[in-house]
C-alpha cells in the first residue's frame, strides 16, 4: 500500500513537471496581503504557490502589503489579492485558490503560461468582434464544483482579448462584503461591466455571447462551417448514466462520445456525501464523480462545457452543440434532471440572492446565519445535515406530517437536533436585495406566519430534462419522463434514454445500471437495426 502511494505521488510529480514543461512563458505572480486580515486565505495562497514553485521556476512570486506603492498604483484594496502577469494581462484573484478552485488556478497557469486561451473556434469568433472594454467579475467558492468552469471562461476571455477584457475572480468566503455588495449569495455568478451575465456555469460559447451582449444568452448555434465529428453514438449527459454508457459502448466496440453542458457527474457532483454506492461506505459525491470520469476517460471521449442545442434525425443523426456538429448512428439521452422549483413568489427574483438549490456550493456563505431547507426527501435531509455540519443554523420546512427520507438519514437528523417544521408550506420568499424572511402557511390550520431567515435552500426533487427528447418528438410518460421500453429505446428509432430522465428509483447505482443496459442494447441494435427491420415489414 505504502509502495502504491509512493508510486502514485511520483506519477503526480511527473505529470506536474510535464504540465509546466509545456509552458512557453514565465508567469510573474504578485500577492498582496495585509497582516492580520484574512490570514488563513493569505496562507493558503502562499502555500499553493510555494508548492508549485518547488516543481517549476516558471512561476515567480513577489509579496507586498496593501501599503506598498504597487498596491496603490494597481488600486488593490483586498487582502489577499493575487495578480497574474500584470505586464500582459488584467487578471486578479481576490481570495485564495483553495478547494475546487485549485483546478481553476492550475488552468489559469496553463492558459497564461502557454499564451493559449484554449477557446473553441466558435467562441474566438465572438470575442474577435468585441469592440469595447469588459470588466468581468466571477464570484466563486472553494466548495463549488461548478465554479471552475465559470472562472476558467473568464480567464480564457482575458487571455484572448487582453486589450479589452479584465477579470476579477472573487472568492465569496474571503470577500463577504463584495458578495453582499453584488448580492451574490449563490455561486458561480458572473458580472460584466456591473451587469449580471451568468448565474451558474455556462458553456464557453454562451459565456462569450453573454459577455458580448452584456446579458445572459441561452442559445448559441455554431456557424455552418463548424467542426463535424462522425461517430456511432452520441451520449448526451455526463452523469453516472452517461459515463457508464460511454464505458460500455466503447468496450463493445462502438465509437462513442459523451457531451456534457455543465459539470460532469450531474447531481452527484454536488451531493455532499454518498453512503450507498457499492464499494464505498462513505464517499464525497465529487470524489465519486472524479473516479467515474477517470475510469470513463480510459475508454471514451468526453466533451464537457458543450451544450447540445438541437438533434435532427435522418440517415444519420445530426447533433448540434454550442461548439460543433456530430453525425451519429444513435443518440442516448442521459440528460438527468434539473432542480424542481417551489413556484412561489420571490423564488425566481431572489435566485442567487439567498435562494439556493446547492448547499455544497452556497452553504459556506451562510455560516452562522439562519436558513431553511425546504423538502422532506433524501436530498433535503442530506443537505440539511451538511449545512448543520458546516455551522449554518438550519431549520427544515416540510409540507407533511413526516419526512420520507431513508431511516438511516432520519436517525442522523434526530441526533443532529435540527428543528423540523412539519405541515408547513412556503408561500412567499421575502426580501429586496437578498432574502430577509419567508411567509409560511400551516396546511392544518391555514394560519400564516413570517420567519426571518437569511437564506432558503430548496431540495424538493427534480424535473426531468426532456427538452431534447420533446424536440425529437419522443413520447413522455404521464409523469413527464421519457417513455422507453425494457431496452431503453424511446419512441423515436435510434434514440435511447438512461438515468433520471427515465424516472424510477433515481439512485446513482440505478443510473449507472441503466447506462450500461442502454449501451449494450444500442450495440446490439446497431449490429441489427430494429428500425430497418420494422420498415421492411
Ligand atoms: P424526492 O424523494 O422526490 O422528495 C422530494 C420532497 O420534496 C418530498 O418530501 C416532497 O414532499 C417535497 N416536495 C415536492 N414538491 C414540493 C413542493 N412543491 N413544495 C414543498 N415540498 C415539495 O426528492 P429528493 O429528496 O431530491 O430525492 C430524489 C431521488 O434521489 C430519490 O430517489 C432519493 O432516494 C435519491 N437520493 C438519494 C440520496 C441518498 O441515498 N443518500 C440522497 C439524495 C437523493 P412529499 O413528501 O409531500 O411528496
Amino acid at each position: 500500500m505504502a509502495e502504491q502511494t509512493r508510486l502514485k505521488e511520483e506519477d503526480v510529480q511527473v505529470q506536474l513537471q510535464r504540465f509546466f514543461a509545456d509552458m512557453t512563458q514565465k508567469i510573474p505572480l504578485f500577492l498582496f496581503c495585509e497582516p492580520g486580515k484574512n490570514e488563513p486565505f493569505a496562507e493558503g495562497a502562499r502555500q499553493i504557490i510555494r508548492a508549485i514553485r518547488e516543481i517549476t521556476d516558471k512561476v515567480s512570486l513577489q509579496e507586498y502589503t496593501l501599503k506598498h506603492e504597487l498596491a496603490k498604483k494597481w488600486q488593490i484594496t483586498g487582502s489577499p489579492t493575487l495578480v497574474f502577469a500584470p505586464e500582459t494581462y488584467k487578471i486578479r484573484w481576490l481570495g485564495a485558490p483553495l478547494g475546487h478552485e485549485v483546478q481553476t488556478f492550475m488552468e489559469a497557469l496553463r492558459i497564461i503560461g502557454t499564451r493559449n486561451p484554449g477557446l473553441s473556434k466558435e467562441a474566438m469568433k465572438v470575442l474577435a468582434k468585441l469592440d469595447s472594454p469588459r470588466a468581468v467579475k466571477v464570484f466563486v467558492s472553494p466548495s463549488c464544483p461548478y465554479c471552475p468552469q465559470a472562472a476558467v471562461n473568464g480567464i480564457r476571455a482575458a487571455v484572448a482579448r487582453p486589450d479589452l477584457v479584465s477579470l476579477e475572480i472573487i472568492d465569496i468566503q474571503a470577500n463577504p462584503d463584495l458578495a453582499d455588495q453584488y448580492a451574490a449569495q449563490s455561486v458561480p455568478q458572473t458580472f460584466a461591466n456591473e451587469k449580471q451575465i451568468g448565474l451558474g456555469a455556462q458553456p464557453e460559447e454562451l459565456f462569450v455571447a453573454s459577455l458580448a451582449a452584456l446579458e445572459p444568452q441561452r442559445v448559441f448555434i455554431p456557424d455552418s462551417d463548424a467542426e463535424e465529428i462522425s461517430c456511432d453514438l452520441v451520449i448526451v449527459g455526463g452523469g453516472p448514466a452517461g459515463l457508464t454508457a460511454g464505458i460500455y459502448a466503447a468496450r463493445s466496440g462502438l465509437q462513442a462520445v459523451v457531451v456534457e453542458k455543465g459539470v460532469l457527474g450531474g447531481q452527484v457532483a454536488t451531493t455532499p456525501m454518498v453512503e450507498n454506492y457499492p464499494g464505498f461506505t462513505q464517499v464525497g459525491g465529487k470524489t465519486l464523480v472524479d473516479i467515474m470520469v477517470t475510469h470513463a476517460l480510459e475508454y471514451v471521449k468526453i466533451f464537457p462545457g458543450e451544450e447540445v442545442q438541437d438533434i435532427v434525425p435522418g440517415e444519420l443523426f445530426t447533433v448540434t452543440t454550442t461548439r460543433r456538429r456530430y453525425k451519429a448512428r444513435a443518440v442516448l439521452l442521459a440528460t438527468g434532471a434539473g432542480n424542481k422549483r417551489l413556484g412561489v413568489e420571490g423564488e425566481e427574483r431572489l435566485g442567487g440572492r439567498g435562494v439556493s438549490y446547492c448547499s455544497t456550493c452556497d452553504g459556506p456563505l451562510f455560516k452562522g446565519k439562519k436558513v431553511i431547507m425546504v423538502g422532506g426527501g433524501d436530498s433535503a435531509v442530506t443537505e440539511a445535515l451538511h449545512l448543520h455540519n458546516i455551522g449554518v443554523e438550519v431549520t427544515m420546512v416540510h409540507r407533511r406530517e413526516g419526512l420520507r427520507a431513508q431511516e438511516r438519514l432520519l436517525v442522523t437528523l434526530r441526533q443532529s437536533g435540527i428543528p423540523v417544521l412539519f405541515n408547513s408550506e412556503v408561500v412567499e420568499i421575502l426580501g429586496e436585495a437578498g432574502v430577509k424572511a419567508v411567509r409560511l402557511k400551516s396546511n392544518q390550520t391555514g394560519k400564516e406566519s413570517t420567519l426571518p431567515v437569511d437564506g432558503v435552500f430548496i431540495a424538493i426533487g427534480y424535473d426531468p430534462a426532456v427538452k431534447l427528447a420533446q424536440g425529437l418528438g419522443a413520447e413522455l410518460t404521464p409523469e413527464g419522463y421519457i417513455k422507453k421500453d425494457a431496452r431503453h429505446r424511446t419512441t423515436v428509432p435510434g434514440v435511447y434514454s438512461a438515468g433520471d430522465v427515465e424516472g424510477g428509483f433515481k439512485q446513482i447505482v440505478t443510473a449507472a445500471g441503466q447506462g450500461s443496459e442502454a449501451a449494450l442494447a444500442i450495440f446490439e441494435d446497431l449490429m441489427n437495426p430494429y428500425w430497418t427491420v420494422q420498415k421492411k415489414r
